[in-house]
């Protein structure tokens, strides 16, 4: 999996949690904290009209005082009556400027403080003064009372105990203020001691206010609490969505890879096993896509059961699976799989399965699970097909990989730079013994790798599809160099070149061919086409038209390897044409001689009855070519002549 879809699952399985649960307790602080400045603004408004209150009456006391000072009767009836019409108002008193009580009596002067009237600039509130009344023994019972009730949320009992709210309203929550305003007069200044009662009224809103608040806070964080254990489970639903294998119903690739990783970082005593069913498209064809999943699932269920403690299985893709296994010694662990794989096969009495496992074993903690599993997947693809195995990831399958992809990377270039070489092995009539005609193979001289031989490019670029990019070089290469020859004015002699099978599947090869040879305009008959002979089993259609189209172009066409495979007769039979050439294998290492000389001499008989010529491959002894000649064989390719030469060598031997 690529960084990014591994990022893109990782967002999905914790699609914005932390966003929504830090957004949505953000957003119930702000929405509490709204609420509580709503109530803060009530309380400072009533605070406002409250000091507003005060300040009248304040400035009403120094009037009346500044006007009533030289006559005391007249000060104390005036202030006395101006308290009985303002309740809040509990005493007035008089203070100098060090907040010392003067002490004013009725029809007596005061020394020296009407004398200096002094107008003040302004009247100053000199100090306010908030101070709780001293509590005393019941009043203490009182507020443990009311302080319990309200931690054990309580508020029924609180509300219902008309005692403990009498209390509250008349002797706890009464607030005194003594308010001190200067007056005109030098060193006089009043004195006002205010004391509130808390109204029952009051006392009602407050608590109601205080449950209320209570109220929507719990809400608020029941409701949060709620929704954050909802995406929890929602997390937890998607990520057994992602983890989960659409085909068995199981774990899938990720879940393996996340937590075999997790499993590896404590322990790496494991090894990585891939197990694949081997034919399941044969199984699916036979029996249908849906019977193919169940008997997927089966295996997965009977792989699950048969998993010790802290062991993993996992659907991969197709009929692939993974495990996570203890190991213990490589003997151990072979027999552990070969009886689950034989177990399975047991219990599916009705087929028989195929399975092939590849391991690798875990050498550190720190070993990369995705590396692992394609390691064992690598050691799995170098299975026999046809029975059941079980290989061991080895350095060398690694470095083959590696080599493998080295000569992909590098294949394109290798066309553009003429890294291919074309050599040219000669092949020689039988009777004179006489160069008269080559086949052209090709070679690449790699930079960094050198030599390497096609036997191990070829096969890898038949299967990447690469080989008919190479084919077309060859040809266009092989055409150049019978154009330059032809321009030399030097006899030119059939060159053969290797077609592969994978070309064949094109409708216009032959157009193909001809395009690129027409070019250079190289005469048809000194182009041989050599086909191998598995391309036979292809599209037979196709190939008998591109065969057809290519004679009457006038090119030879050849089939490659005879009796390498396994129905050459039966191509015989269908193709019409102009060459055989015969296997290596024909001469080599056979006990029975005379019977392979039978065979090779009939075969040869039967070509020619048919019209076509015979070319003898890997011809390596000068009894093979004795035995060729009297057989009538036409061409010999091989050591014994010669190996195949680059183009320098070879004009020396075919021109000199
Ligand atoms: P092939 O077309 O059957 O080529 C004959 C192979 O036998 C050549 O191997 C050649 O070097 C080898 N050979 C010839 N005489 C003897 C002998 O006396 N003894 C032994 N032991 N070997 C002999 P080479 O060049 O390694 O090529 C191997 C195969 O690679 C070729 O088999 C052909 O199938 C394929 N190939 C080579 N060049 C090309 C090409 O340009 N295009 C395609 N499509 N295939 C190519
Ligand atoms: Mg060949
Ligand atoms: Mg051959």
């Amino acid at each position: 999996m690529s960084r990014k879809k591994e990022r893109k699952l990782k967002r999905i399985r914790n699609r914005g949690i932390w966003y929504k649960i830090i957004g949505g307790i953000v957003a119930k602080v702000v929405g509490i904290m709204i609420l509580f400045l709503f109530v803060a603004l009530a309380g400072l408004i009533s605070l406002n009209t409250y000091l507003l209150e005060s300040d009248r009456d304040m400035k009403s006391i120094v009037q009346i005082t500044e006007q009533n000072w030289q006559n005391k009767d007249a000060l104390v009836a005036s202030l006395n009556d101006f308290k009985t019409h303002t309740p809040s108002i509990e005493k007035i008193s008089f203070v100098n400027d060090d907040l010392v009580p003067l002490e004013i009596r009725p029809s007596e002067q005061t020394k020296g403080i009407a004398a200096n009237n002094k107008n003040y600039l302004q009247r100053m509130l000199v100090t306010r003064k908030i101070a709780r009344t001293q509590p005393h023994a019941q009043e203490i019972d009182m507020r443990a009372e009311i302080l319990k009730s309200l931690l054990t949320l309580n508020f029924i009992t609180l509300y219902k105990n008309t005692t403990m709210l009498q209390w509250a309203n008349t002797d706890s929550f009464k607030v005194s203020q003594q308010i001190f305003y200067k007056t005109n007069i030098e060193g006089v200044n009043v004195c006002a001691d205010y004391i509130y009662h808390i109204t029952n009224f009051h006392a009602n809103i407050f608590v109601f206010m205080t449950v209320f608040l209570l109220i929507v806070f719990l809400a608020a964080f029941v409701f949060e609490m709620c929704s954050i254990f909802s995406l929890i489970r929602d997390k937890k639903n998607i990520n057994k969505i992602v983890y989960t294998d659409s085909v068995t119903g199981g774990n899938n690739k990720d879940y393996f890879l996340h937590y075999a990783a997790k499993a590896i970082a404590k322990n790496n005593n494991y090894v990585v096993a891939q197990i694949r069913l081997e034919k399941y498209r044969n199984y699916c064809t036979a029996y249908g896509l849906r019977q193919g999943e169940n008997l997927l699932e089966e295996i997965y269920d009977f792989m699950l059961e048969n998993l010790g403690k802290k062991e993993l299985a996992a659907h991969l893709e197709k009929a692939d699976f993974a495990l996570l296994l203890k190991f213990e010694s490589e003997e151990q662990l072979y027999e552990r799989l070969k009886k689950m794989l034989d177990d399975i096969n047991e219990r599916q009495k009705k087929q028989h399965l195929l399975f092939s496992a590849g391991i690798c074993k875990i050498n550190s903690k720190a070993d990369d699970i995705t590396f692992l599993v394609t390691a064992a997947g690598l050691a799995l693809s170098k299975n026999d097909e046809t029975r059941s195995s079980i290989v061991w990831f080895n350095q060398e399958m690694k470095e083959e990989q590696v080599w493998e992809r080295r000569i992909e990377d590098d294949m394109e270039a290798a066309i553009i730079n003429h890294e291919f070489q074309v050599y040219l092995q000669p092949k020689y009539s039988t009777k004179k013994e006489e160069l008269s005609a080559a086949e052209a193979l090709v070679r690449w001289v790699h930079p960094v790798l050198g030599f390497i031989s096609p036997g191990k490019f070829i096969p890898f670029f038949e299967e990447n599809g690469f080989i008919t990019h190479l084919d077309d070089y060859m040809l266009t290469e092989i055409a150049k160099l019978q154009a330059k020859w032809l321009s030399e004015g030097k006899k030119l002699i059939p060159i053969s070149v290797n077609v592969s099978r994978a070309h064949f599947s094109y409708e216009n090869l032959a157009e193909h061919i001809c395009e690129i040879i027409d070019k250079y305009k190289v005469p048809h008959e000194f182009i041989e086409l050599e086909l191998t002979e598995s391309a036979f089993f292809d599209d037979k259609a196709t190939l008998l038209k591109t065969v057809l189209k290519l004679k009457d172009y006038g090119f030879k066409v050849s089939m490659d390897d005879f009796g390498a495979g396994y129905s050459s007769l039966n191509s015989l039979k269908e193709l019409p044409l102009d060459i055989i050439k015969l296997d290596a294998e024909f001469f080599r290492g056979i006990e029975d001689v005379k019977r392979a000389n039978t065979i090779v001499g009939e075969t040869i008989a039967l070509a020619k009855k048919l019209g076509m010529a015979i070319v003898a491959e890997g011809i390596e002894t000068r009894e093979q070519v004795e035995f060729l000649a009297k057989q009538d064989c036409d061409l010999i390719q091989g050591f014994y002549f010669s190996k195949p030469l680059p183009v320098d060598e070879f004009i020396q031997k075919a021109w000199s």
